[in-house]
């Protein structure tokens, strides 16, 4: 904080000045905050552009401050990141999602299981119990490995040697599937998708974004489509996020994209909403 002053810093950004406040105020208190359970997850459903049924669920990790309120991931994942948090909280949250994955299953055999899936950042993917945590994870609840499936960013496999795609290898092998998350931002050469131990692709927002003009960008398109057949002949799946209308959903769907996330079917929300819009499908 700045002394009573003169200064004219002072009167030029009180925002950035609470930011690096809170920065510091957030890194301190998140290894406490994991403790005292401050961390919940919210639920987003992805469905099936054919029909509009559920497919799963993507967990999103939220901080329940004492004082701020409710945080973003993008408030204090950056920080978890730095201070290696990252992984107890990763862990955390794969097992509590998985635990509610195995609970939804559960109650819904009929329908095949629910897919659960969950974020995985560029450290835990590096740390060497990955694999042992997850299997533990997976044989403690029950749920079966191809109900899972783990989303890694593309950047975080930018350049990925073998040693960091062995662990994801290995959880591939066992049937966890593996998505490519925020693809198309990355950069990425599209001849090293091959390389990867993916089954799904999952086109950034940024590409939904663009499907939201009328008339829509006939470049977008184009790249879309192509994504989507590349995509395909290599046998993946293709996830689209964002979608916030029911314009860009038919788009989409046209386009060959298989399954979609976003506003336009739900917020990120609790557990019971997705039971509830399961519970809708089955009727
Ligand atoms: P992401 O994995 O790309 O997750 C999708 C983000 O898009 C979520 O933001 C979601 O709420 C938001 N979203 C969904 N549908 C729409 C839509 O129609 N329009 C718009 N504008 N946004 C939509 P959220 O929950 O704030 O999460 C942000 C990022 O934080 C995630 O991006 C993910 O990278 C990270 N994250 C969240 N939970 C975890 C976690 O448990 N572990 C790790 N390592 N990262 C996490
Ligand atoms: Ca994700
Ligand atoms: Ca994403
Ligand atoms: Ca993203």
């Amino acid at each position: 904080a700045k002394s009573a002053g003169g200064n004219r810093f002072e009167l030029s950004d009180p925002e950035a000045d609470a930011r690096v406040i809170t920065r510091h105020g957030l890194t301190n208190a998140l290894p406490s905050a994991l403790e005292r359970g401050e961390f919940f997850i919210e639920y987003q459903p992805l469905v099936h552009l054919v029909d509009g049924s559920v497919h799963g669920a993507e967990a999103l990790v939220r901080w329940c401050h004492p004082q701020y309120g409710v945080l973003g991931p993008d408030r204090f994942i950056p920080l978890a990141e730095r201070t290696g948090l990252i992984v107890p909280l990763g862990r955390w949250v794969l097992e509590e999602a998985v635990r509610q994955a195995r609970y939804w299953s559960r109650r819904h055999s009929d329908g095949g299981p629910l897919r659960i899936n969950v974020n995985l950042s560029p450290a835990q993917l590096k740390h060497p119990a990955l694999v042992a945590d997850t299997v533990e994870v997976l044989e403690r609840s029950g749920l079966e490995p191809g109900a899972l499936c783990l989303e890694v960013t593309e950047s975080a496999l930018i350049g990925a040697d073998e040693d960091l795609l062995k662990p994801l290898r290995q959880l591939a092998d066992m049937g966890v599937d593996i998505a490519l998350d925020d693809f198309g931002t990355g950069y990425s050469n599209l001849a090293n998708l091959r390389r990867l131990p993916v089954s799904v692709l999952k086109l950034d927002r940024s590409f939904t974004q663009g499907m939201q003009q009328h008339p829509c960008d006939p470049v977008d398109l184009k790249i879309v489509e192509g994504i989507v057949s590349l995509a395909h002949s290599l046998e993946l799946a293709v996830t689209v996020e964002g979608v916030e209308t029911g314009a860009q959903a038919e788009r989409l769907r046209e386009l060959g994209c298989d399954t979609a996330q976003g506003w336009y079917y739900a917020r990120p929300g609790s557990p019971d909403r997705i039971h509830a819009l399961v519970l809708a499908d089955a009727v």
